[in-house]
Formats: structure tokens, sequence, C-alpha cells
């Protein structure tokens, strides 16, 4: 069976990183999705298991010592991390995954993931990043600040990406991410000769 592929988005805080994510997923059921494992606190209409696991510090450190992520990183002060197990099981039995993540966690998986990936930057303007956290009136006004501070810092880690999708229309950002999704499995070169050759009639 042919191995699945792993998808990255990344993106500063309010660029539509979930929503596109959400809008993905429902195009593609098929796709597995990532539940990560966080020491934050749980959010209002959160559910464990669902949206993360949520663990403690000294659980999150202990499964650090067993090598059980991926990638982890710290993300304004808590902490964050992909299951190594779930992706590599989900990926020798041929699904594609989706992880939305941290853009600090993409080096770790490049030195540990060999299968294929696509990662894709996700951006929007300064003042849309703005109005959008204060609209979904999740953190404070602080919060928001540091938030979008990251974020300018975030940009950066554009260059360990594969593309650059920038987030002002929904729709026009959802077409290029489906674009380079269906492309990306029409490749001959991840194809086996079964894929092909069914195609040549007798
Ligand atoms: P939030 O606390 O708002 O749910 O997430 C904060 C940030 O953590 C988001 O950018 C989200 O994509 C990122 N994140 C969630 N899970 C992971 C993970 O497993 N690894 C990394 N590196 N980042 C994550």
């Amino acid at each position: 069976m042919k191995d699945g592929t792993l998808l990255i988005f990344s993106a500063p805080s309010g660029a539509g990183k979930t929503t596109l994510a959400k809008m993905f997923m429902e195009k593609y059921p098929n796709i597995q999705d990532s539940v990560s494992y966080t020491t934050r606190a749980i959010r209002g209409v959160e559910v464990d298991g669902r949206d993360y696991f949520f663990v403690d510090t000294d659980k999150f450190n202990k499964m650090i010592s067993a090598g059980d992520f991926l990638e982890y990183a710290t993300i304004h002060g808590n902490l964050y991390g992909t299951s190594f197990k779930f992706i590599e099981n989900s990926i020798k039995s041929g699904k594609d995954v989706l992880l939305v993540i941290d853009p600090q966690g993409v080096s770790q998986i490049m030195d540990r993931f060999a299968g294929r990936t696509i990662k894709i930057f996700i951006v929007a303007k300064i003042d849309e990043l703005r109005r959008r956290l204060v609209n979904r009136a999740e953190e404070s006004i602080d919060e928001i600040n540091t938030r979008l501070e990251n974020g300018k810092k975030e940009i950066c880690f554009a260059c360990d990406y594969d593309y650059l999708v920038v987030n002002d229309k929904l729709e026009d950002a959802f077409n290029k991410i489906e674009a380079v999704y269906l492309a990306e499995n029409l490749k001959i070169k991840y194809m086996n000769d079964d894929d092909i050759y069914k195609y040549v009639g007798e």
C-alpha cells in the first residue's frame, strides 16, 4: 500500500488556518485530523480528546523523554505536541493526515519524518489579523497584541514551507490549498505501476 501524505498548515494567529483546515476536512473527510497534546487550559467549548488531549506539564515532559512526539513547541507559555505514533500509523496505513501547527515544530518534523509532506504557510494582512482576533473575543487585548507580535516573528519561518497562501478571501485561499493538494496527488513519481498501467487498454 502507498503511504499517505502529511499535510502541514501553519500561520500566525488569526490568519484563518483553523477555518481553512475545517473546510478542508469537510471536503476531504478521509483525511485524518491529528489531535495534539497540550498543557494549556481547556477553553469553553473544547472537548478533551477531540480538540486536544489536555495533559499537565509533568505528563508532557515524560512524553518528551519517551520520544512520544514527532514535534513539540512552547507557544504563548504552553506546550503543544504531535503524537509520533499516530502520524506514523496513519501514514503507513495509506491515510493522509492534516497537522495544524505552530511553525516552530516544522524543522523537527523534517528531521524525523522521511515521508511525503506538503507544507503550506497561510498569511493575512496585520489589520485583518487584528480584526479577526478581536471579533473572536477569546483573548484579552494584551494577549491579542502578544499573538500579533509573535505572528510578525513567525513570518520568517515561511521559507521552511513549500507554499505561501494569502488568506484575504477565504474561498480563494481554500481553492489554492485544494489545488496544491490535488496536484500533489497527480504526481507520477508517487504512483506505483498498477496506478499507471491500469489505464492501458487491451
Ligand atoms: P491554541 O491554543 O489557540 O489552540 O493554539 C495555539 C497554537 O498552537 C496554534 O498556532 C496551533 O496551530 C498550535 N498548535 C496546536 N497543536 C500543536 C502541536 O501539536 N504542535 C505545534 N508545534 N503547534 C501546535
